[in-house]
């Protein structure tokens, strides 16, 4: 049988495959022991990957959105089990959506100046070997989201996940970089360490070559991040308010509410983790979530059960975080049935389970005298971290002041809150939304470097 060059290129592929499996420590792809090595493999990788044309970085992100979609189930599986936070079914969505809706290459454009002095462009080009930084509660969509807009752009990417979650970054690091292999592209597109600590991450901040780092992640990953003398790309927390005017359709407000906070179990940062209501609607719009959205009405006393154990000793306690409602009501001895998604109660702004970012289904109602209280309670409970809220109106004079007062990079009206990242929304999908450095929602080009090229008094001929 005459050998093609298609088969010459699959053995090729092959052989390099198991050869880089012999040199990887662990025997997954792009896993090191040390993360001085890490970055070293990652370096030598990014040599390669800025000498590829763009249609070759797009054959690997092709791959990589085909082997996304192929292990959806099982990466949510698997985070699910290991973190012992979300829901497998919203999971395997949210790696469907990072598949199909994470940009590549086409984000990256190109500003032109022509005239009679020549011709400038301003063009995107990769920082290098980016550092990035990822949160146990959305592990593999932020590790492969991350890689996908970080190779676009012409980057490799280092990562210390956060270790609740290595097994879950390990397999899908490995799943990357076998992607980058068959489409004929290097191993080592993207990497980590085994077991990735503080000091791993102190390493990683501070190597000569590591120009950028990406913290997706609460307040102290941030700070670290953006004190380590490096440029930083902050993804922060939020506590997104969701307000309720009388303007509003309240029954479809109720439904919007309840499906953005329970989606995977209210781990998204982006999700309504609390509500802040005009008072003439409070009651329809709990009636609502009550009997048409699987809420359970949480009493005085069950309140205080559970303020005592989800934020035991006064800190959230992470044993709560992603759990669903069932599981949260058992733990203070209360039974309830499966359709039950969401546990509501009425309370003030300062009440613990209301201004604590909680991560699970609890959903606390703030009462507001009139639309400009609201407004001044829901921009509180934000607490300045400018990151997602949500508004259910039909007045656009009232959106638009809303919208000035709380100043964040996410607000979605009339929509549950997963509609910003492209689910049931228009725009793209991304797990690292930049809300304290300003990068907004992040896609290749936030992982690039504007460079300036200029011919001059040629190649102009208008
Ligand atoms: P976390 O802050 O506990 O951990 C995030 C990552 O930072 C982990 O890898 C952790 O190991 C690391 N880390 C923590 N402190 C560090 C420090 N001082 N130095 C270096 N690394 C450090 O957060 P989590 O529980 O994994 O995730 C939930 C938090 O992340 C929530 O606050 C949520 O709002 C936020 N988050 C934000 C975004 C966003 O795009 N803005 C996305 C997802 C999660």
């Amino acid at each position: 049988m005459p050998i093609s060059e298609s088969m010459v290129k699959d053995i090729v592929q092959e052989v390099m495959a198991k050869m880089q499996l012999a040199d990887a420590p662990s025997g997954k792809l792009g896993i090191f022991k040390d993360m001085n090595e890490a970055i070293e493999a990652a370096k030598k990788a990014q040599k390669v990957v800025r000498n590829m044309s763009l249609d070759q970085r797009e054959k690997i992100i092709s791959v990589i959105r085909r082997k996304t979609r192929e292990n959806a189930e099982l990466l949510a599986r698997l985070a699910v089990d290991e973190t012992g936070m979300g829901n497998v079914g919203h999971k395997i969505l949210k790696n469907h959506l990072v598949a199909d809706k994470t940009p590549g290459t086409e984000d990256l454009h190109t500003t032109a100046w022509s005239g009679d002095r020549g011709l400038t462009l301003i063009e995107m080009g990769p920082f290098g070997v980016i550092g990035a930084i990822t949160p146990c509660t959305n592990p593999q969509e932020t590790v492969i989201c991350n890689t996908i807009g970080m190779l676009a752009g012409g980057n490799t990417v280092v990562f210390n996940p956060h270790p609740q979650a290595i097994k879950t970054s390990i397999f899908a690091i490995n799943m990357l970089n076998e992607a980058s292999l068959e489409a004929g592209g290097p191993a080592n597109i993207a990497v980590t360490v085994e077991n990735p600590t503080l000091d791993t991450s102190a390493i990683m901040m501070k190597h000569k070559d590591i120009h950028l780092i990406a913290a997706t992640g609460g307040p102290g990953v941030v700070t670290a991040v953006l004190s380590s003398g490096k440029r930083g790309i902050g993804a922060g927390a939020g506590n997104p308010p969701a307000l309720v005017d009388e303007t509003a359709d309240i029954r479809k407000a109720a439904e919007d509410i309840v499906n953005g906070c329970t989606f995977d179990n209210n781990l998204p940062c982006i999700a309504e983790k609390e509500v802040v209501a005009v008072s003439p609607v409070v009651d329809e719009l709990m009636h609502y979530m009550v009997t048409e959205q699987g809420c359970y009405l949480a009493s005085p006393e069950e309140q205080d059960k559970l303020t005592a154990v989800v934020m035991k000793g006064g800190k959230l306690n992470r044993k709560c975080v992603g759990r669903d409602a069932k599981t949260l009501l058992g733990m203070i001895g209360v039974t309830v049935p499966d359709n039950i998604r969401c546990i509501i109660f009425e309370g003030p702004k300062e009440h613990p389970l209301i201004t604590t970012e909680l991560m699970m289904p609890i959903l606390g109602i703030v009462r507001a005298k009139d639309f400009d209280d609201a407004v001044e309670q829901a921009v509180w409970l934000e607490h300045g971290n400018r990151h997602s809220a949500h508004i259910h109106s039909k007045n656009v004079d009232r959106i638009t002041k809303y919208a000035r007062e709380i100043d964040t990079a996410i607000l979605v009206k009339n929509g549950p809150s997963y509609s910003a990242l492209g689910f049931g929304g228009e725009g793209f999908c991304t797990f690292t939304i930049a809300s304290r450095t300003g990068e907004g929602l992040t896609s290749a080009q936030s992982f690039t470097k504007r460079r300036r090229c200029v011919m001059v008094d040629s190649l102009c001929i208008r």
